[in-house]
Parts: C-alpha cells; structure tokens; sequence
C-alpha cells in the first residue's frame, strides 16, 4: 500500500515533508477542497503531485504560466510521473496525441492553462474519464485585489460545478488576508482547510548595504559564488546594459534581459541561464516570472526596488533548494528620490499606494538594528517570534570586541609548521577544516596531527585569522603562492604560550549556524565531475540540467560517495525511477573518482529513527520555529496554550514537537503528553508493540495494526512517548 510518505521517499527521493505539506496531501485526499498558501520554494507542487500519485483518476492543473508546463511535466517524467500539458505551443498533431493519452487514463497529471481548460473540447475529455483533483495553481489571478488578476480564473468555479467528484486544491504564494479571503469566497472554501505557512525562507541570508563603490559591491558578491548562479535586478534597461556589458569585460559569465531586446533574445538568454549555460541574469524585474530554476544562489538587488511585495518576490527566487543563498540589497537616498519622481507623474489613489509602498521599503532598507526578517514576515501578517535570526546582516553584525584569538593562533602556526611552511593560507585552513579536497589528500596531509582541528570556524574565519598573524608579523608570507612560514616571534610565543588577541570575525554565527543547519562537507572536486556530467546528460535529452538532479543531490553524492544502488537511494532526491535512469551513470563516475584515491563510502545518517535517536544536528530538518516551539514546551507550555499563542492546530504542535525529538533534543513536560491521550493502557501498550515492530517512521501502518482504533494524533502522541522512552533506554545505557 502506497502512504504520502512512502511515495515522498521512493518517487521523489526525499525523506521528510516540508512544513504543511503532509497537512495539505492528507486533507486532499480526505476529499476536502483547501487552499495552501506557501512562499516560493516551499514545496506547493508536491501537495497535488504526491495526492495524484494516490487517486485512483485524474488530477489536473490549472496554471497560467504556459512556459513552465513543459518545465514541470519534463521535471515530472525524470521521476517516473506520467504527466502532459495540453496548451498553444502544441502542434495540433501533439495536442490531439495528448487528449488521446489522457482519454485512454495513461496520464496522472495534466497542466492546462485556463483559457483551455474552458474549452468545449477539454470539458467533453474531462467528463469522459474520472476527474479526482482539479488543482488551481497561482490561485491570487481569481483576485482582483492580487498582482495578476486574471478574469478566465473567476469562470473556473463554473469548472468545478460541472466535476462535483473532484476535490479542489488551491495553491498560491501571495499571502495578504485580502487575496486569500477572495480566494476562499470565490471557491467557496472554508477556513478550516486553509494551510498557510510561514513565509520565512530560513535559507536566505538577508543584508542591505550602502550603496557606495556599486560594480565593487557587485563583483565582491559574485567572487563568493562563483561558478553559481544569480541574478542582478537594476531599475532601468540602461543600468542592466552597462552593468552587464561591464561583467562580460571582466570574464564573468553573463547575459542581460530586459523588455528592450527582442523576444529571441531575451529567450534565448533566459534559456541559457536555466541551462547552467551562464551563470548570472542581469536584468530588469521584467525577468524572473515562469523561472522554476531552484540553484539560484544569490539575487542581488543593484537599485531599490518600488514595494517590499516586489522586493520579497525576487530575492525568493533565490534558494528554493533550500541550500543556503544571499541576498544583497544596494541602498542609497537618490534611489528614492528617482522612485518618487516617477511616482509624482501618476495621480490619486494609485500615487498614494505607491508612496505608501516606497515608504515601506525604505524603512526597511534603512533600519540597521532590528531583524530583517521581521518588517519582511510582518507585511505578510506574520510575527517573526525571535529576536535574532543570526541570518541576516542586522543580526551577525554586533560590534566586534578584541577577544582572546590564543587556541586558534597556535592551531594556525603549528599546521603551518606541520605541513612543512611551503603552503598558503588557503590551503592551511583547508587542513584545518578537514577538507577532502584534491590538493589536501595529494599531499596526504588528512594524516597530518592537525588534520580537522580546526572545524569551529569557517574558512574565511581561519584567512581571517592568517592576516591578523601576517600583520602581527607571526606569519611569514612570500612568493608567488604566498606561502607561510613561521617567525621567531611565532616559535617564542608557542613555547611560552602567550595570549594572543585580535578580532573574531562576526561571520562566526552565521556560518556555525548555516552549517549545522544546512551544509554538508563535501568534495568539491567530486561535485564539479558530477555536475559535468549532469550538464551532458541534460544537453543530451535536450532538458535543463536540474531535471535530471538538483545541486543538492550532487551534493549528497559528493559528500557520502555512494558505492551501490541501495545507497544511492539513500541521497535526497534520488527515488526509484531517477535511480533506473540515471544512477549508474553517476555510480560509475564516483566509483571511478575513489577508486583511484582509495575512497570508500560514507553511511548516509539514516532519517529513521527505530530505536536510536539521531545525534544534535545530523539530518536535522528542524525550522526556527519547531525549535522555539519544542523550547517553550519543555519551559513547560501546554499543547493547549501553544495552539493558542501560534494559531496552529494540535496537529501542527505534534509535528512540530516529533520534529524536535527527531533532531535529537530531550522531550520534558511529558506530562502534558499524557494528558491529550484517551487511549486505554492496554491500547497504548499495543501501540508501543507496533512500533517496534513496524518502526515508528510511518503512521498508517501503525493505524492499520492497531484497527484504527487510535486515531492520528494519539498515535502522534504515543509515537513521542515511545521515542522519549527510548531515548531514556540509551542514555541508561551511556
Ligand atoms: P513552490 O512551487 O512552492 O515554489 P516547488 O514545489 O517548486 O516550490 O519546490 C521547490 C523545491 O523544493 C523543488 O526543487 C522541490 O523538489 C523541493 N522540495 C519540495 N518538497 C520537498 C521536500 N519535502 N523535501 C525536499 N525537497 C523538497
Ligand atoms: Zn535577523
């Protein structure tokens, strides 16, 4: 029997839902039309496509951006989903082969936009099979209070009254009460099936800079990311122009995109940059809508933008990947005054909008103290609860006293000392952090004593360091590989082991939590091959790179060198039949690449949890807000008051609060726990038995086991309890 879960994990290759997306599937299924509102990136496709998967019928999907339709069905295909569009830019031959396919039920998923969708033609299709689900992405165009008011939505509920079988999933990024209200008026939802997350994108780092030596502040961004993608919004076609036509000087990789060009232009450059062709889109925010690309690691804003809603918009087409990406924001007054100028040519209520926009964002921009995060939730409706992300440049940015540098001097000297004075900084630090990469294993130096040591600070954190020793004249630099060598002052301070001071950069929060959060070290070099050949793959079947595999996947594979079929399951989206098609290709490639230097595999820390609690930190897909939730219940707040203080379900707590357990945090207050439950002891007693045998992963076999006589939430409660007292068993045992 397929479970949401069960199809996450082997279509789709991934091992825990998103926030709200199991919530949204399960209602979905339960036959109840709801509306999932979720930022960018959060994950809405998977809401219809895992129900699809389920239903017996066909599900369609309603979506205004022809462009991405075939994005999304070639995406599909690559994970084995039979999926079409039917829309203009078929020939009438393909669009009649299409209806064939979806009249003889060899399709689950079907895009269509909704002009299409009225058609004669396609209702007769549709009332000739089993329709089960009619999705309505980009759902705000039923609005006219949204960005994209689309009339041709309003006559979709004419659709729905004609298909009364087939539940209704509506999906939108844009939150503000007033669209979503429309929304569930137009459709005739209730607000008990409506799912909104939050929309703070924990991965994106957030930070507003005086705008001062402008192609610098630029270049400077791009140099930390290089060979990524990203894209650099300026105001004016002019601005774009220069700009890019500057970066193209400097070898960087780049193409412009305004409504200026002509259309084959300005498709083709977008197509190059989904492509990995070109790394980096300068472009005016005429570019952006109907781009699905997830590897954007940073969106850099060059002038102001006219609306927090704008601004919020673009920087989340940065990371839907989730790995972590940078937004940059350039500010200056004669930004403003440029925006007013144009505002001042409009009149009434729609100048008074505008200003009131500009005014917003300015505030913004300008504010140095308080959290980004939190004017960016707030314009949504939503309160950001802590007081410090340590995610965005407000936060990280805390005067810098001296402190006391003395561990890290002497790991520095003596790995210089240890790898024989003939290495740059660079390289030093890599020792250090224990890096896999090529030159550090050539030289053997992964056997040096000092090999690893060094895995509390970042990279830049230790180049940070070896230019404070250079200029405390500790360190020695010279040549053309500027490499180190010890002074006497070093060797006199070593043996007397004074104190040395200097200054710890502040990136030190940022980056320790982004690490434990995010990151994984892997081998570059490995992730460069395996991207090569990526790129021929997708040049091959003629689709973009990401279809076949995200950065992320590669990522994984560059980190555990998976050997075998069965471990490369283990690595975040690859499902079975993106293994059938691609893995040994990919296989081959890393078995090659260790072979020659002797590599074996690393063990995928497993997400399962049957008997042993993950250590803090591996695999820990815990939010913000799981973690302040969990922190407040074992503070000792109810389930009861939780609810009440974060508007969520008892559902949601429990999920929060597995999640919290999951990441290898203590449960106490386990009290309240006992509280929620009806279940009698035998039943409880019974319940613990299912879970050993059947492993407490997945609910619905445990469901089964037990006759239904439990329902979700108890067994979510007693799936904790069993969890804790397990924890309880291995710390016994410690
Ligand atoms: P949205 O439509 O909300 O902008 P998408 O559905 O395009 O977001 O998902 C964004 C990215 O996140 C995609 O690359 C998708 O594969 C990935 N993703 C979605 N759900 C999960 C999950 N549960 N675990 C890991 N990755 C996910
Ligand atoms: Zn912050």
């Amino acid at each position: 029997m397929s479970s949401p879960a069960s199809i996450l994990k082997e279509t789709f290759g991934y091992d825990t839902f998103r926030p709200l997306q199991n919530e949204v599937i399960e209602n979905v299924l339960a036959r109840k039309d709801s509306l999932a509102v979720m930022p960018t990136g959060g994950g809405k496709s998977l809401c219809y496509q895992i129900p699809s998967l389920l239903f017996e019928g066909l599900t369609v999907v309603v979506s205004p951006l022809i462009a991405l339709m075939k994005d999304q069905v070639e995406q599909l295909r690559a994970y084995g989903v039979p999926s079409l569009f039917l829309n203009s830019t078929l020939s009438p031959q393909e669009y009649q082969e299409n209806m064939e396919y979806v009249r003889n039920g060899e399709v689950k998923l079907l895009y269509v936009a909704p002009e299409t969708l009225l058609t004669s033609r396609i209702l007769a299709l549709l009332d000739s099979i089993q329709l089960d689900c009619i999705t309505i992405d980009e759902a705000h165009c039923i609005s006219e209070w949204g960005h994209d008011f689309r009339p041709e939505y309003r006559q979709i509920v004419e659709v729905r009254k004609r298909f009364p079988n087939a539940v209704c999933l509506a999906l939108t990024a844009t939150a503000t009460s007033r669209v979503r209200q429309d929304i569930r008026a137009t459709l005739k939802f209730s607000t008990t099936n409506e799912f909104v997350a939050s929309f703070n994108r924990e991965n994106l780092y957030i930070e507003v800079l005086p705008k001062g030596d402008t192609f610098g502040q630029t270049i400077d961004l791009l140099d930390r990311y290089k060979d990524q993608s990203g894209i650099i919004y300026c105001f004016s076609r002019k601005q774009v122009d220069e700009l890019a036509s500057y970066l193209a000087t400097k070898k960087y990789s780049v193409r412009p995109y305004h409504a200026g060009l002509d259309d084959s232009d300005r498709r083709k450059n977008q197509e190059a940059f989904i492509r990995d062709e070109v790394q980096i889109m300068v472009a005016t925010i005429a570019f952006g809508m109907g781009i699905n690309k997830p590897n954007v690691r940073f969106v850099m804003h060059f002038d102001l933008p006219k609306s927090i809603e704008s601004y919020y918009q673009e920087i989340g087409r940065a990371g839907r990947d989730g790995l972590p990406a940078h937004c940059r924001l350039l500010y200056s007054y004669a930004d403003v005054s440029k925006l007013n100028y144009f505002i001042d040519q409009k009149a009434g209520e729609e100048k008074r909008i505008a200003k009131q926009h500009l005014d917003a964002i300015v505030r913004y921009a300008e504010d140095e103290r308080n959290c980004r995060r939190k004017p960016l939730l707030n314009y949504f409706g939503e309160t950001y609860q802590a007081d410090n992300c340590s995610y965005c440049d407000n936060c990280t940015s805390a005067p810098t006293p001296l402190a006391d540098i003395t561990i890290y001097a002497q790991k520095f000297l003596s790995c210089v000392k240890r790898a024989d004075e003939k290495f740059g900084a660079g390289h030093i630090a890599d020792i250090l952090l224990g890096s896999k990469n090529e030159k550090v294993l050539r030289w053997e130096h992964n056997t040096l004593s000092t090999y690893g040591i060094g895995s509390e600070l970042t990279k830049k954190q230790w180049m940070h360091i070896a230019r404070q020793l250079l200029t405390m004249g500790y360190l020695k630099q010279e040549g053309e590989y500027h490499t180190l060598s010890l002074t006497v002052k070093a060797l006199e301070s070593l043996k007397k082991r004074e104190t040395i001071f200097g200054v710890m950069q502040e990136a030190k929060r940022i980056q320790k939590k982004s690490k434990k959060k995010f990151e994984v070290e892997y081998n570059n070099a490995v992730f460069a091959i395996l991207r090569q050949k990526r790129k021929e793959m997708a040049d091959e079947e003629g689709v973009p790179p990401y279809v076949i595999f995200s950065d992320r996947t590669l990522i994984e594979m560059a980190a555990y060198y998976p050997q075998s079929s069965k471990s490369l399951l283990d690595i975040a989206g690859v499902g079975q039949a993106k293994l059938e098609k691609y893995g040994d290709v990919f296989l081959e490639t890393i078995k090659a690449y260790c072979e020659k230097r002797g590599l074996h595999e690393i063990p995928h820390p497993q997400p399962t949890l049957a008997a042993s609690p993950a250590p803090k930190g591996k695999g820990n897909t815990l939010s913000a807000r799981g973690r302040i939730i969990g922190e407040a219940f074992n503070d000792g707040a109810s389930v009861q008051e939780l609810m009440q203080q974060y508007g969520i379900k008892t559902n949601t707590i429990l999920d929060y609060l597995y999640k919290y357990l999951l990441a290898g945090n203590e449960l106490r207050n386990n009290g309240d726990l006992q509280s929620l439950l009806s279940a009698s002891p035998d039943q409880q007693q019974a319940s613990f038995s299912a879970f050993d045998e059947l492993s407490p992963t997945y609910l619905k076999p445990v469901f089964d086991k037990l006759n239904s006589e439990l329902n979700y939430d108890e067994l979510k409660v007693l799936r904790m309890m069993y969890l804790i007292s397990h924890q309880n068993d291995n710390h016994n045992e410690e």
